[in-house]
């Protein structure tokens, strides 16, 4: 299976795959009107059936009558080159989302005979010369490719490095480091068991949040190393992080505290350590913790 996640093919954004699927229906939709290329009826091609006028939502039009045998068949429409072309690359995007969908952390290390700790080694030393983002690369000191077990069942992902980390190269070593680390002792756990991470290596200026092509951008590094550590839960630290992973524009509040499926494992999103240092509340705190205390389960299990 290709590697959606690696560097030189880099999996298109789903949002793209959609945009792109939903253009070549329209496209297909309006030769079809012209004549030009037969769509079959139920083909993925042919998009929702239309719903029939007056039905109730969810109800589509009646099945069209079964051609009647010793009716003569309507002659076959052929089909442009061009639509032929698109129907191919569609057929080829599809596939492609398929495989995104499908794909797991489940299958085994990214090549054999290479241990984990050298392919997130491997990973890391890629991310030490990326130039992809010129803004964030004229400005780091260190790229923060993350740190922790290469054995972790748990994997933290949060934002993005701050000044700390920017300066050590390690991922949560400040005040929400700190934190974290508080986190994870409130459910008898430490660091040295699980794998800390961020949705982008490198620190944004003035710690502003990631744009969304600095978060595609650096991704794949992620993915990857996801791909290696293979977790039984992702702890998704904050919106940003929660948001780029599943691909929502919801908000924080309203997506943690539950577990999302996530390519073959499973994915809590909770508040950042720096958001619960800025409104350090008991109700907070206790959100948090509850949280945590579902992924300790899951992980006991
Ligand atoms: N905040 C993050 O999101 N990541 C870090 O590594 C540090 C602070």
């Amino acid at each position: 299976m290709a590697d959606p996640s690696a560097r030189d093919s880099p999996c298109p954004p789903r949002q793209r795959l959609q945009s792109m699927a939903r253009q070549v229906r329209a496209f297909l939709e309006s030769e079809s009107q012209a004549g030009l290329v037969a769509v079959p009826r139920g083909s993925t091609l042919a998009g929702k059936p239309p719903v029939a006028p007056g039905a109730p939502a969810g109800e589509t039009s009646p099945p069209q009558a079964p051609v009647v045998a010793g009716e003569a068949a309507p002659a076959p429409i052929s089909e442009s080159r061009a639509a032929a072309a698109l129907r191919q690359e569609l057929h080829d995007q599809v596939a492609t989302a398929r495989t995104l969908d499908l794909f797991d952390f489940g299958t085994g290390q990214p090549e054999e005979g290479v241990s984990r700790e050298e392919a997130l080694s491997r990973i890391a030393a890629e991310v030490a010369v990326c130039d992809r983002c010129p803004e964030l690369v004229a400005e780091r000191t260190h790229t923060v490719p993350g740190q922790g077990n290469p054995r972790a069942r748990l994997v933290f992902v949060g934002e993005g490095p701050g000044q700390e980390e920017d300066r050590q190269g390690l991922a949560f070593v400040g005040r929400a480091g700190e934190l974290l680390t508080k986190m994870l002792a409130s459910i008898k756990m430490t660091r040295e068991e699980v794998f800390i991470a961020n949705i982008i290596k490198c620190r944004p200026p003035g710690n502003r949040l990631p744009t969304p092509d600095e978060a595609d951008n650096c991704m794949p590094y992620l993915m990857r190393q996801l791909e290696v550590l293979r977790p039984r839960v992702i702890c998704a630290l904050g919106g940003t992080a929660a948001k780029a992973l599943l691909q929502t524009h919801d908000g924080i509040t309203r997506l943690r505290g539950r577990f999302y499926p996530y390519r073959g494992t499973l994915l809590m999103p909770t508040f950042h350590p720096a958001y619960v240092l800025r409104n350090y509340t008991p109700d907070t705190r206790k959100e948090v913790y509850d949280d945590l205390l579902k992924v300790k389960a899951e992980l006991a299990k």
